[in-house]
């Protein structure tokens, strides 16, 4: 393709703010082609110069790019930034200024492409004069068009606008008929995170090519996304199985790691490669991952040997530097958290269900504190739920993400659907204060507690009728050994009525009453309204405030139940969860 009609093209793209109409164009250019050219058209439309997890760029800088113009066009330096200065940018100064005017062999996409690779591999001494050369003899054989484009790719600023999902859609057309038909394109960008691997791959093989391109080593997978919901209740039904995985969510880096022998690549949630920010997840990877060749999705993270907890997001992000990594890493060791398998030697694992995936993740690492796989539970019950998300945020960790364990939970590569749903400590504020609350009675044990109390009736005080108005009653959260502690600390405190401080509504009423006494620290998931307790009780609507899903955090015998937290604190909690 000669380079004008690619130039010619991207000067329409700029011109043109609907997305149809950049669509139409793209495809009309894509049509046009060479098998040989195509995958390079699709790079340079989205203003690179190769796949960008690849990492090549020429991104050149300004004194360069001048230095090139200059010696093209017969002029200083000096006069090409004062153009750039006058136009706002080098590709419209290096357009304007006269050049040695077009050769006589028209500029090829080929020719400008291998220029530009050149370029971002020139490397060691005398290197930026030979980037200063090269560019200055494309620009020399360039019309004003194309010399703006030329530089706009060399400086990485070509910017059409064009995304990779409006490319997809214009191979979609030129190929297949209509832009309708783009899933299988996606589906294999997907996989591969390389537009002119698809494009080529269309071009010369059409549809069953597209449809046979599959996950490769060093080549990253775009990462599976995890939905939200608005209430951690709704998880269950949003997921659909009757299993769910119950991950915990670590709050640092995510990275896929790529396994050949001892070869390994990470890449980013963004497809950069990483592999020198980590040499201590490289070492990892290579010392505990029994198969040959292996892809695993996961997430770096921040970890302290000495207290066994994980450091922020923050911290880690102190190791994003070019230069003293290893002495970084040392200082700020990351550990590889895997969630996923993605491949396994020489198989795609994408459309293998979570459980399989998961089993054979296991069976494929030995881990240790470096790495292993994400803790979990698996389990269909909300109860079960809250509590592992509960001890998560417990321990520092920044949420759950719930997976879904049916048989079609497969990897879905670059998709953010109902199979993963992510819930994280700052959507539910209320969570991050616990409530002090009295004790005000307590309900038999069954079962394993049969003997001592199965849950403690808890109340917030209301100063102004100095009265306790009841908000959960906890049955979670507590060890051993203060369920033994339960029957030792309230043996004796047991009334035969309802205390008169005491406001219960009959569904609450527990098996035993006590005069307020204690308190308990209790933390819970979300303040909603209740007919069953008392909490800022509004007659009319026979309805109070109620703490879901509480869990015991510990005894607060420093406080009176005077001092507990008041039905007017519960009352403001929960208008500021709903942000009234
Ligand atoms: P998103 O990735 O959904 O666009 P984001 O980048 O803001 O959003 P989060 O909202 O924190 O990230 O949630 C998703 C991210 O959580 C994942 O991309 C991954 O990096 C991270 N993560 C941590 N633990 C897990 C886990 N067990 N399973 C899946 N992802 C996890």
């Amino acid at each position: 393709m000669k380079f004008a009609t690619f130039a010619a093209c991207s000067e329409e793209l700029g011109a043109t703010s609907s997305r149809n109409d950049m669509t139409t164009l793209l495809a009309r250019l894509l049509a046009t082609a060479a098998p040989d050219d195509i995958a390079v058209v699709c790079y340079f439309t989205l203003g690179d110069i190769a796949p960008g997890y690849s990492g090549v760029t020429t991104g050149i800088g300004d004194r360069t790019v001048a230095a090139a113009i200059a010696l093209a066009a017969g002029t200083t330096p000096l006069s090409v930034e004062a153009a750039a200065r006058e136009t706002g940018d080098y590709g419209d100064a290096a357009a304007r200024l006269a050049g040695a005017g077009p050769a006589a062999e028209p500029l090829t996409v080929a020719a400008v492409h291998r220029g530009l690779m050149d370029i971002a591999r020139a490397a060691g001494p005398g290197s930026a004069e030979r980037e200063v050369e090269t560019l200055a003899a494309l620009l020399s054989a360039a019309t004003p068009p194309e010399r703006r484009s030329i530089v706009r790719l060399a400086t990485g600023k070509m910017r059409l606008g064009a995304g990779d999902m409006t490319l997809l859609d214009a191979l979609a057309e030129a190929y297949l008929g209509s832009k309708d038909a783009r899933a299988p394109l996606e589906h294999a960008y997907n996989i591969s995170s390389d537009i002119g691997l698809v494009a080529r791959t269309l071009k010369s093989g059409g549809l069953p090519a597209v449809e046979a391109i599959s996950v490769t080593l060093h080549r990253p997978v775009r990462p599976m996304l995890t939905q939200r919901v608005a209430r951690l209740s709704e998880i269950p039904e949003r997921i659909g199985s009757p299993a769910i995985a119950v991950e915990e969510k670590y709050d640092g880096e995510r990275v896929q790691a790529h396994k050949d022998g001892d070869d390994v690549t990470l890449f980013s949630r963004r497809l950069t490669d990483v592999t020198h920010q980590y040499p201590d997840i490289v070492r990892s990877v290579q010392e505990h991952v029994t198969a040959g060749t292996v892809i695993l999705d996961g997430e770096a993270v921040a970890f302290d040997h000495e207290t066994k907890t994980y450091r922020p997001f923050q911290t880690l992000m102190r190791r994003r530097r070019k230069h003293r990594v290893g002495e970084v890493a040392r200082e700020i060791p990351a550990t590889y958290r895997a969630f996923d398998l993605l491949y396994m030697d020489g198989a795609s694992y994408l459309r293998r269900s979570y459980p399989d995936r998961r089993a054979a993740l296991e069976a494929v690492l030995s881990p240790d504190e470096n790495i292993s796989p994400a803790d979990r539970i698996v389990t269909g019950d909300l109860n079960a739920i809250t509590g592992f998300y509960i001890a998560c945020i417990e321990r520092g960790l920044e949420g759950i993400v719930c997976k879904s364990c049916a048989d079609d939970s497969f990897y879905r590569a670059g998709a953010r659907e109902w199979q993963w749903i992510k819930w994280k400590s700052d959507y539910a504020p209320d969570l991050a204060d616990t409530l002090d609350l009295a004790v005000v009675g307590a309900n038999a044990g069954r079962g394993k507690r049969a003997g001592t109390f199965g849950s403690i009736l808890c109340a917030a005080y209301n100063p102004e009728e100095d009265i306790f108005q009841t908000v959960c009653a906890v049955g979670t959260g507590f060890t051993d050994a203060d369920l033994a502690d339960l029957s030792r600390r309230f043996a004796g405190a047991t009334v035969d009525r309802q205390p008169a401080r005491v406001m219960a509504t009959p569904q609450a009423a527990p098996d035993f009453w006590f005069v307020p006494a204690d308190v308990a620290e209790v933390r819970g998931l979300e303040i909603t309204e209740s007919p069953v307790h008392t909490c800022n009780w509004d007659p009319e609507r026979r309805r109070g405030l109620a703490l879901r899903f509480p869990r015991f955090v510990r005894w607060r015998d420093d406080r009176s139940p005077e001092a507990a937290t008041t039905t007017a604190e519960v009352a403001a909690m929960f208008r500021r969860r709903r942000g009234v």
